[in-house]
Protein backbone atom coordinates (compact mmCIF):
# COMPACT_ATOMS: atom_id res chain seq x y z
CA UNK A 1 0.00 0.00 0.00
CA UNK A 2 2.86 2.29 1.02
CA UNK A 3 4.60 2.02 -2.46
CA UNK A 4 1.36 2.34 -4.31
CA UNK A 5 0.58 5.99 -2.28
CA UNK A 6 4.55 6.74 -2.96
CA UNK A 7 4.69 5.79 -6.72
CA UNK A 8 1.23 7.70 -7.13
CA UNK A 9 2.42 10.97 -4.98
CA UNK A 10 5.61 11.34 -6.79
CA UNK A 11 4.25 11.23 -10.22
CA UNK A 12 2.03 13.21 -9.34
CA UNK A 13 4.65 15.76 -7.91
CA UNK A 14 6.74 15.57 -10.89
CA UNK A 15 4.04 16.53 -13.61
CA UNK A 16 3.48 19.46 -11.45
CA UNK A 17 6.64 21.10 -11.33
CA UNK A 18 7.27 20.27 -15.18
CA UNK A 19 3.94 22.14 -15.66
CA UNK A 20 4.75 25.01 -13.58
CA UNK A 21 8.55 25.40 -15.38
CA UNK A 22 6.83 24.95 -18.88
CA UNK A 23 4.72 27.85 -17.99
CA UNK A 24 7.28 30.20 -16.47
CA UNK A 25 9.45 28.82 -19.38
CA UNK A 26 7.29 30.38 -21.67
CA UNK A 27 8.12 34.18 -21.06
CA UNK A 28 11.36 33.55 -21.17
CA UNK A 29 11.43 31.53 -24.76
CA UNK A 30 9.07 34.84 -26.33
CA UNK A 31 11.50 37.01 -25.34
CA UNK A 32 14.38 34.37 -26.58
CA UNK A 33 12.73 34.74 -29.59
CA UNK A 34 11.83 38.11 -29.95
CA UNK A 35 15.23 39.33 -28.97
CA UNK A 36 17.29 36.97 -31.68
CA UNK A 37 19.34 35.62 -29.29
CA UNK A 38 19.77 32.51 -30.82
CA UNK A 39 21.05 34.26 -33.87
CA UNK A 40 23.65 35.99 -32.07
CA UNK A 41 22.34 39.09 -30.54
CA UNK A 42 22.91 39.44 -26.78
CA UNK A 43 19.72 40.42 -24.69
CA UNK A 44 20.23 41.81 -21.03
CA UNK A 45 16.84 40.90 -20.46
CA UNK A 46 16.87 37.24 -21.72
CA UNK A 47 20.21 36.67 -19.63
CA UNK A 48 18.06 38.20 -16.95
CA UNK A 49 15.33 35.92 -16.70
CA UNK A 50 17.44 32.99 -17.53
CA UNK A 51 19.73 33.91 -14.12
CA UNK A 52 16.23 34.54 -12.39
CA UNK A 53 15.20 30.91 -13.14
CA UNK A 54 17.74 29.03 -12.19
CA UNK A 55 18.71 30.83 -9.33
CA UNK A 56 14.71 30.65 -8.18
CA UNK A 57 14.87 26.62 -8.58
CA UNK A 58 18.34 26.26 -7.25
CA UNK A 59 19.16 24.84 -11.02
CA UNK A 60 20.67 25.50 -14.53
CA UNK A 61 19.83 26.63 -17.90
CA UNK A 62 21.24 26.35 -20.67
CA UNK A 63 20.62 27.28 -24.40
CA UNK A 64 22.08 25.40 -27.66
CA UNK A 65 21.64 27.22 -31.07
CA UNK A 66 21.28 25.15 -34.25
CA UNK A 67 24.86 24.29 -34.85
CA UNK A 68 24.10 22.24 -30.90
CA UNK A 69 26.73 25.39 -29.63
CA UNK A 70 26.12 25.76 -26.26
CA UNK A 71 25.42 29.93 -26.06
CA UNK A 72 24.25 30.62 -22.72
CA UNK A 73 25.30 28.29 -19.63
CA UNK A 74 24.11 29.94 -16.27
CA UNK A 75 26.90 27.31 -14.44
CA UNK A 76 29.09 29.36 -17.06
CA UNK A 77 31.44 25.74 -17.73
CA UNK A 78 29.64 24.88 -20.98
CA UNK A 79 29.79 27.42 -23.34
CA UNK A 80 30.75 27.21 -26.43
CA UNK A 81 31.07 23.32 -26.41
CA UNK A 82 28.82 21.25 -29.04
CA UNK A 83 26.24 19.55 -27.17
CA UNK A 84 24.74 16.27 -29.13
CA UNK A 85 22.52 13.90 -27.20
CA UNK A 86 19.35 11.82 -28.08
CA UNK A 87 16.98 14.64 -26.54
CA UNK A 88 18.77 17.71 -28.06
CA UNK A 89 18.67 15.78 -31.45
CA UNK A 90 14.61 14.72 -30.37
CA UNK A 91 14.13 18.60 -30.13
CA UNK A 92 15.34 19.99 -32.75
CA UNK A 93 12.84 17.12 -34.42
CA UNK A 94 9.89 19.07 -32.64
CA UNK A 95 9.29 16.68 -29.67
CA UNK A 96 10.03 18.00 -26.23
CA UNK A 97 11.40 16.21 -23.66
CA UNK A 98 11.20 16.10 -19.66
CA UNK A 99 13.19 13.51 -17.85
CA UNK A 100 13.00 12.93 -14.33
CA UNK A 101 16.14 10.87 -12.58
CA UNK A 102 14.35 9.84 -9.46
CA UNK A 103 17.70 8.16 -8.44
CA UNK A 104 19.74 11.60 -8.86
CA UNK A 105 16.61 13.56 -8.07
CA UNK A 106 16.49 16.11 -10.77
CA UNK A 107 14.49 17.21 -13.46
CA UNK A 108 15.57 17.78 -16.68
CA UNK A 109 13.32 19.56 -19.56
CA UNK A 110 14.31 20.12 -23.16
CA UNK A 111 12.47 22.75 -25.01
CA UNK A 112 12.48 23.85 -28.35
CA UNK A 113 12.88 27.82 -28.83
CA UNK A 114 11.09 28.97 -32.42
CA UNK A 115 12.59 31.75 -34.92
CA UNK A 116 10.28 34.67 -34.49
CA UNK A 117 9.69 35.23 -38.74
CA UNK A 118 9.81 31.59 -39.74
CA UNK A 119 8.64 30.10 -36.56
CA UNK A 120 11.02 26.86 -36.78
CA UNK A 121 13.15 24.94 -34.04
CA UNK A 122 16.16 27.60 -33.72
CA UNK A 123 17.43 26.67 -31.03
CA UNK A 124 17.32 24.46 -27.70
CA UNK A 125 16.66 25.44 -23.61
CA UNK A 126 17.80 22.95 -20.90
CA UNK A 127 16.32 23.28 -17.78
CA UNK A 128 17.60 20.94 -15.38
CA UNK A 129 15.93 21.50 -11.47
CA UNK A 130 16.89 19.76 -8.34
CA UNK A 131 13.92 17.69 -7.06
CA UNK A 132 14.48 17.50 -3.20
CA UNK A 133 11.72 18.87 -2.36
CA UNK A 134 9.87 16.09 -4.05
CA UNK A 135 11.96 13.51 -2.24
CA UNK A 136 11.42 15.35 0.95
CA UNK A 137 7.57 14.79 0.53
CA UNK A 138 7.75 11.69 -0.94
CA UNK A 139 9.83 10.71 2.50
CA UNK A 140 7.25 12.80 5.26
CA UNK A 141 4.43 10.66 3.49
CA UNK A 142 6.15 7.56 3.72
CA UNK A 143 6.50 7.82 7.17
CA UNK A 144 3.06 9.02 7.67
CA UNK A 145 1.71 5.95 5.49
CA UNK A 146 4.19 3.78 8.15
CA UNK A 147 2.06 4.95 11.44
CA UNK A 148 -0.93 5.30 10.12
CA UNK A 149 0.00 1.10 8.92
CA UNK A 150 1.23 0.63 12.49
CA UNK A 151 -1.31 1.88 13.92
CA UNK A 152 -4.42 -0.10 12.08
CA UNK A 153 -2.33 -3.39 12.57
CA UNK A 154 -2.31 -2.43 16.56
CA UNK A 155 -5.81 -1.52 16.21
CA UNK A 156 -6.99 -4.41 14.01
CA UNK A 157 -5.00 -6.93 16.30
CA UNK A 158 -6.42 -5.20 19.77
CA UNK A 159 -10.08 -5.45 17.54
CA UNK A 160 -9.38 -9.01 17.35
CA UNK A 161 -8.07 -10.04 20.30
CA UNK A 162 -11.64 -8.37 21.84
CA UNK A 163 -13.69 -9.97 19.51
CA UNK A 164 -12.32 -13.66 19.86
CA UNK A 165 -12.38 -13.47 23.34
CA UNK A 166 -16.24 -12.46 23.48
CA UNK A 167 -16.81 -15.28 20.83
CA UNK A 168 -15.53 -17.52 22.33
CA UNK A 169 -16.36 -16.91 26.13
CA UNK A 170 -19.98 -18.78 25.31
CA UNK A 171 -17.82 -21.55 24.28
CA UNK A 172 -16.16 -21.62 27.64
CA UNK A 173 -18.66 -21.80 29.45
CA UNK A 174 -20.44 -24.93 27.17
CA UNK A 175 -16.98 -26.45 28.19
CA UNK A 176 -17.30 -26.00 31.74
CA UNK A 177 -21.08 -27.06 31.77
CA UNK A 178 -20.06 -30.41 29.89
CA UNK A 179 -17.33 -30.76 32.35
CA UNK A 180 -19.33 -30.18 35.27
CA UNK A 181 -22.09 -32.54 34.22
CA UNK A 182 -19.54 -35.33 34.37
CA UNK A 183 -19.11 -34.26 38.07
CA UNK A 184 -21.99 -32.85 40.04
CA UNK A 185 -22.53 -30.06 39.49
CA UNK A 186 -25.71 -29.45 36.49
CA UNK A 187 -26.87 -25.93 36.43
CA UNK A 188 -28.09 -24.93 32.90
CA UNK A 189 -26.47 -22.47 31.22
CA UNK A 190 -27.36 -18.77 29.81
CA UNK A 191 -25.40 -17.52 27.71
CA UNK A 192 -27.55 -14.17 26.24
CA UNK A 193 -24.52 -12.89 23.41
CA UNK A 194 -25.47 -14.47 19.96
CA UNK A 195 -27.99 -16.37 18.28
CA UNK A 196 -25.73 -19.15 17.18
CA UNK A 197 -24.45 -19.78 20.78
CA UNK A 198 -27.59 -19.08 22.46
CA UNK A 199 -29.19 -21.67 20.28
CA UNK A 200 -26.24 -24.11 21.04
CA UNK A 201 -26.98 -23.18 24.76
CA UNK A 202 -30.58 -23.67 24.53
CA UNK A 203 -30.11 -27.40 22.67
CA UNK A 204 -27.33 -27.87 25.47
CA UNK A 205 -30.10 -27.33 28.31
CA UNK A 206 -32.91 -29.30 26.54
CA UNK A 207 -30.14 -32.18 26.32
CA UNK A 208 -29.40 -31.21 30.10
CA UNK A 209 -33.10 -31.41 31.36
CA UNK A 210 -33.94 -34.47 29.33
CA UNK A 211 -30.73 -36.00 31.01
CA UNK A 212 -32.20 -34.83 34.37
CA UNK A 213 -35.49 -36.43 33.86
CA UNK A 214 -34.15 -39.49 32.51
CA UNK A 215 -31.70 -39.98 35.72
CA UNK A 216 -34.90 -39.19 37.91
CA UNK A 217 -36.74 -41.59 36.24
CA UNK A 218 -33.92 -44.05 36.69
CA UNK A 219 -33.56 -43.63 40.43
CA UNK A 220 -37.02 -43.72 40.74
CA UNK A 221 -37.54 -47.38 39.39
CA UNK A 222 -34.62 -48.25 41.25
CA UNK A 223 -36.30 -47.74 44.30
CA UNK A 224 -39.65 -48.98 43.17
CA UNK A 225 -37.71 -52.50 42.01
CA UNK A 226 -36.36 -52.36 45.20
CA UNK A 227 -39.18 -52.19 47.07
CA UNK A 228 -41.16 -54.53 45.43
CA UNK A 229 -38.89 -56.81 45.29
CA UNK A 230 -38.43 -56.83 49.02
CA UNK A 231 -42.32 -56.75 49.98
CA UNK A 232 -42.49 -60.59 49.09
CA UNK A 233 -38.90 -60.95 50.76
CA UNK A 234 -40.16 -59.37 53.69
CA UNK A 235 -43.47 -61.29 54.06
CA UNK A 236 -41.56 -64.51 53.72
CA UNK A 237 -39.43 -63.51 56.52
CA UNK A 238 -42.40 -62.72 58.95
CA UNK A 239 -43.94 -65.93 58.00
CA UNK A 240 -40.83 -68.22 58.26
CA UNK A 241 -39.63 -66.40 61.75
CA UNK A 242 -43.45 -66.98 63.96
CA UNK A 243 -43.13 -70.64 62.83
CA UNK A 244 -39.43 -71.07 63.90
CA UNK A 245 -40.69 -69.01 67.05
CA UNK A 246 -42.72 -71.17 68.52
CA UNK A 247 -42.28 -74.67 69.48
CA UNK A 248 -44.60 -77.98 68.84
CA UNK A 249 -46.27 -75.87 65.79
CA UNK A 250 -49.58 -77.53 64.60
CA UNK A 251 -48.78 -79.40 60.94
CA UNK A 252 -52.10 -77.40 60.18
CA UNK A 253 -50.62 -73.94 60.61
CA UNK A 254 -47.14 -74.77 58.97
CA UNK A 255 -49.01 -75.99 55.65
CA UNK A 256 -51.28 -72.50 55.69
CA UNK A 257 -47.82 -71.10 56.44
CA UNK A 258 -45.64 -72.48 53.86
CA UNK A 259 -49.00 -71.83 51.27
CA UNK A 260 -48.64 -68.20 52.17
CA UNK A 261 -44.66 -68.48 51.68
CA UNK A 262 -45.09 -70.16 48.34
CA UNK A 263 -47.64 -67.55 46.65
CA UNK A 264 -45.46 -65.27 47.88
CA UNK A 265 -42.53 -66.62 46.03
CA UNK A 266 -44.89 -66.69 42.98
CA UNK A 267 -45.63 -63.22 43.20
CA UNK A 268 -41.38 -62.72 43.22
CA UNK A 269 -41.61 -64.76 40.79
CA UNK A 270 -44.00 -62.94 38.93
CA UNK A 271 -41.86 -59.09 39.47
CA UNK A 272 -39.34 -60.31 38.24
CA UNK A 273 -40.74 -62.13 34.95
CA UNK A 274 -42.13 -58.73 34.11
CA UNK A 275 -39.32 -56.92 34.89
CA UNK A 276 -37.68 -58.74 32.57
CA UNK A 277 -40.13 -58.45 29.94
CA UNK A 278 -39.86 -54.97 30.43
CA UNK A 279 -35.97 -54.14 30.08
CA UNK A 280 -36.41 -55.95 27.02
CA UNK A 281 -39.37 -53.52 25.35
CA UNK A 282 -36.55 -51.32 26.37
CA UNK A 283 -33.68 -52.63 24.46
CA UNK A 284 -32.71 -51.12 21.15
CA UNK A 285 -33.99 -52.86 17.94
CA UNK A 286 -30.89 -55.54 18.23
CA UNK A 287 -33.73 -57.48 20.11
CA UNK A 288 -36.40 -56.89 17.59
CA UNK A 289 -37.58 -59.64 15.47
CA UNK A 290 -40.50 -58.09 12.95
CA UNK A 291 -42.14 -61.10 11.24
CA UNK A 292 -45.64 -60.95 8.68
CA UNK A 293 -48.23 -62.01 11.50
CA UNK A 294 -51.47 -63.31 11.15
CA UNK A 295 -52.94 -61.12 13.60
CA UNK A 296 -55.83 -62.61 14.17
CA UNK A 297 -54.42 -65.74 14.70
CA UNK A 298 -52.48 -64.17 17.50
CA UNK A 299 -55.07 -62.45 19.31
CA UNK A 300 -57.01 -66.05 18.87
CA UNK A 301 -54.41 -67.60 20.86
CA UNK A 302 -54.09 -65.04 23.27
CA UNK A 303 -57.50 -65.16 23.67
CA UNK A 304 -57.67 -69.34 24.19
CA UNK A 305 -55.03 -68.95 26.86
CA UNK A 306 -57.00 -66.51 29.20
CA UNK A 307 -60.12 -68.09 28.32
CA UNK A 308 -59.69 -70.52 31.67
CA UNK A 309 -58.45 -68.19 33.86
CA UNK A 310 -61.73 -65.86 32.76
CA UNK A 311 -64.17 -69.03 32.96
CA UNK A 312 -63.24 -68.90 37.00
CA UNK A 313 -65.19 -65.92 37.43
CA UNK A 314 -67.27 -66.46 34.79
CA UNK A 315 -66.15 -64.07 32.49
CA UNK A 316 -66.67 -64.38 28.74
CA UNK A 317 -64.09 -63.49 26.31
CA UNK A 318 -65.00 -62.73 22.80
CA UNK A 319 -63.34 -61.56 19.38
CA UNK A 320 -65.00 -59.86 16.92
CA UNK A 321 -62.63 -59.61 13.90
CA UNK A 322 -63.73 -57.56 11.24
CA UNK A 323 -60.97 -58.57 7.95
CA UNK A 324 -57.82 -60.46 7.87
CA UNK A 325 -54.66 -58.29 9.15
CA UNK A 326 -51.56 -59.82 7.96
CA UNK A 327 -48.97 -57.08 9.41
CA UNK A 328 -44.81 -56.14 10.20
CA UNK A 329 -44.59 -56.96 14.00
CA UNK A 330 -42.82 -58.51 16.60
CA UNK A 331 -45.25 -61.60 17.90
CA UNK A 332 -43.69 -62.56 21.46
CA UNK A 333 -44.13 -58.75 22.05
CA UNK A 334 -47.61 -58.09 20.39
CA UNK A 335 -48.80 -61.23 22.08
CA UNK A 336 -47.25 -59.87 25.60
CA UNK A 337 -49.02 -56.32 24.88
CA UNK A 338 -52.34 -57.72 24.19
CA UNK A 339 -51.93 -60.11 27.29
CA UNK A 340 -51.67 -58.16 29.45
CA UNK A 341 -54.62 -56.07 28.31
CA UNK A 342 -57.41 -58.74 28.08
CA UNK A 343 -55.42 -60.23 31.57
CA UNK A 344 -56.35 -56.59 33.09
CA UNK A 345 -60.15 -56.98 31.60
CA UNK A 346 -60.38 -59.99 33.46
CA UNK A 347 -58.45 -59.05 36.72
CA UNK A 348 -60.30 -55.87 37.14
CA UNK A 349 -63.80 -57.16 36.28
CA UNK A 350 -66.73 -58.09 37.84
CA UNK A 351 -68.02 -61.97 38.45
CA UNK A 352 -69.96 -62.59 35.28
CA UNK A 353 -68.76 -60.05 33.16
CA UNK A 354 -67.26 -59.86 29.37
CA UNK A 355 -64.07 -59.11 27.16
CA UNK A 356 -64.97 -57.85 24.28
CA UNK A 357 -61.46 -57.77 21.44
CA UNK A 358 -61.78 -56.14 18.50
CA UNK A 359 -59.38 -56.05 15.27
CA UNK A 360 -59.95 -53.94 11.96
CA UNK A 361 -57.64 -52.62 9.91
CA UNK A 362 -57.58 -50.01 6.69
CA UNK A 363 -55.08 -49.33 4.40
CA UNK A 364 -52.13 -47.74 6.66
CA UNK A 365 -52.63 -49.32 10.36
CA UNK A 366 -54.46 -51.81 12.17
CA UNK A 367 -56.77 -51.14 15.18
CA UNK A 368 -57.26 -53.65 18.28
CA UNK A 369 -59.90 -52.68 20.83
CA UNK A 370 -60.34 -54.25 24.70
CA UNK A 371 -62.94 -53.66 26.14
CA UNK A 372 -64.45 -54.73 29.57
CA UNK A 373 -67.64 -54.67 31.66
CA UNK A 374 -64.79 -53.62 34.99
CA UNK A 375 -64.89 -51.48 37.74
CA UNK A 376 -63.51 -48.90 35.43
CA UNK A 377 -60.51 -46.82 36.13
CA UNK A 378 -60.86 -43.50 38.04
CA UNK A 379 -60.49 -39.97 36.00
CA UNK A 380 -57.46 -39.04 37.59
CA UNK A 381 -55.32 -42.07 37.54
CA UNK A 382 -55.85 -42.49 33.76
CA UNK A 383 -53.15 -40.16 32.74
CA UNK A 384 -50.81 -42.40 35.54
CA UNK A 385 -51.92 -46.45 34.74
CA UNK A 386 -48.85 -46.84 31.84
CA UNK A 387 -46.29 -45.39 34.50
CA UNK A 388 -44.15 -48.09 35.84
CA UNK A 389 -45.58 -49.63 38.82
CA UNK A 390 -48.58 -47.64 39.44
CA UNK A 391 -51.68 -49.19 40.65
CA UNK A 392 -54.87 -47.39 41.07
CA UNK A 393 -55.64 -49.35 44.45
CA UNK A 394 -52.62 -50.92 46.04
CA UNK A 395 -54.07 -53.52 48.29
CA UNK A 396 -56.91 -54.57 45.72
CA UNK A 397 -54.12 -54.79 43.18
CA UNK A 398 -51.80 -56.85 45.15
CA UNK A 399 -54.68 -59.20 46.27
CA UNK A 400 -55.43 -60.20 42.32
CA UNK A 401 -51.62 -60.48 41.81
CA UNK A 402 -50.75 -57.38 39.86
CA UNK A 403 -47.21 -55.92 39.47
CA UNK A 404 -47.99 -52.65 37.72
CA UNK A 405 -45.36 -53.50 35.30
CA UNK A 406 -48.46 -55.01 32.56
CA UNK A 407 -49.35 -51.64 31.12
CA UNK A 408 -45.85 -50.29 30.91
CA UNK A 409 -44.92 -53.28 29.06
CA UNK A 410 -47.78 -53.54 27.08
CA UNK A 411 -47.02 -49.21 25.92
CA UNK A 412 -43.15 -50.09 25.75
CA UNK A 413 -44.34 -52.96 23.20
CA UNK A 414 -46.82 -50.73 21.31
CA UNK A 415 -44.50 -47.22 20.83
CA UNK A 416 -41.79 -50.07 19.71
CA UNK A 417 -43.87 -50.72 16.73
CA UNK A 418 -44.39 -46.80 16.02
CA UNK A 419 -48.11 -47.47 17.20
CA UNK A 420 -50.01 -45.70 20.07
CA UNK A 421 -52.57 -46.67 22.97
CA UNK A 422 -55.23 -45.01 24.46
CA UNK A 423 -58.05 -45.44 27.21
CA UNK A 424 -61.19 -44.87 27.74
CA UNK A 425 -62.72 -45.47 30.92
CA UNK A 426 -65.90 -44.99 33.25
CA UNK A 427 -65.85 -45.60 37.01
CA UNK A 428 -67.97 -49.02 38.00
CA UNK A 429 -68.97 -49.02 33.91
CA UNK A 430 -65.85 -50.52 32.43
CA UNK A 431 -62.97 -49.71 30.52
CA UNK A 432 -61.64 -49.56 26.96
CA UNK A 433 -57.81 -49.80 25.46
CA UNK A 434 -57.47 -48.94 21.95
CA UNK A 435 -54.08 -50.04 20.44
CA UNK A 436 -53.36 -49.07 16.84
CA UNK A 437 -50.25 -50.18 14.82
CA UNK A 438 -49.03 -49.58 11.39
CA UNK A 439 -49.50 -52.19 8.92
CA UNK A 440 -45.51 -52.01 7.94
CA UNK A 441 -42.66 -51.63 10.12
CA UNK A 442 -40.76 -49.12 10.37
CA UNK A 443 -37.46 -49.58 11.90
P1 LIG B 1 -51.15 -54.46 37.41
O1 LIG B 1 -50.09 -55.49 37.32
O2 LIG B 1 -51.31 -53.90 38.77
O3 LIG B 1 -52.42 -54.86 36.77
P2 LIG B 1 -50.94 -52.65 35.19
O4 LIG B 1 -49.79 -51.81 34.76
O5 LIG B 1 -51.38 -53.72 34.25
O6 LIG B 1 -50.56 -53.22 36.60
O7 LIG B 1 -52.13 -51.70 35.47
C1 LIG B 1 -51.94 -50.61 36.31
C2 LIG B 1 -53.21 -50.28 37.09
O8 LIG B 1 -54.20 -49.81 36.21
C3 LIG B 1 -53.78 -51.47 37.74
O9 LIG B 1 -53.22 -51.66 39.01
C4 LIG B 1 -55.27 -51.12 37.82
O10 LIG B 1 -55.49 -50.36 38.96
C5 LIG B 1 -55.48 -50.25 36.61
N1 LIG B 1 -56.09 -51.00 35.49
C6 LIG B 1 -55.45 -51.52 34.43
N2 LIG B 1 -56.31 -52.11 33.57
C7 LIG B 1 -57.54 -51.95 34.09
C8 LIG B 1 -58.87 -52.32 33.68
N3 LIG B 1 -59.07 -52.98 32.53
N4 LIG B 1 -59.89 -51.95 34.45
C9 LIG B 1 -59.69 -51.28 35.61
N5 LIG B 1 -58.46 -50.89 36.04
C10 LIG B 1 -57.40 -51.22 35.32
Amino acid sequence: MRVAVLSNYESQAVEQKAQLLGTQCQQILDEIAASGYMHGNSSDQVDKLIDQMASLYSGRVILVNSNFRIIKDTYDIDVDKVIISEEVLLTFLGTNSTNYDEENQFLEMTIPTADSETGETDGIMIISVPTLDIANGKAGISRTVFQMQSILVILILGVAFYVSRILTRPFGKITQSLEDVAGVNDEEISIPDYTETQLLAEAYNRMLKRMKAQEDSRQEFVSNVSHELKTPITSMKVLADSLLAQDDVPVELYKEFMTDIAEEIDRENKIITDLLSLVKMDKRSSDVHIEETNINQLIELVLKRLRPIGATRNIELVLESFKPVLAEVDETKLTLAISNLVENGIKYNKEGGWVHVSLNVDNKYFYIKVEDSGIGIPEDSQEHIFERFYRVDKSHSREIGGTGLGLAITRSAVLMHHGAIKVYSREGEGTTFTVRIPLKYVP
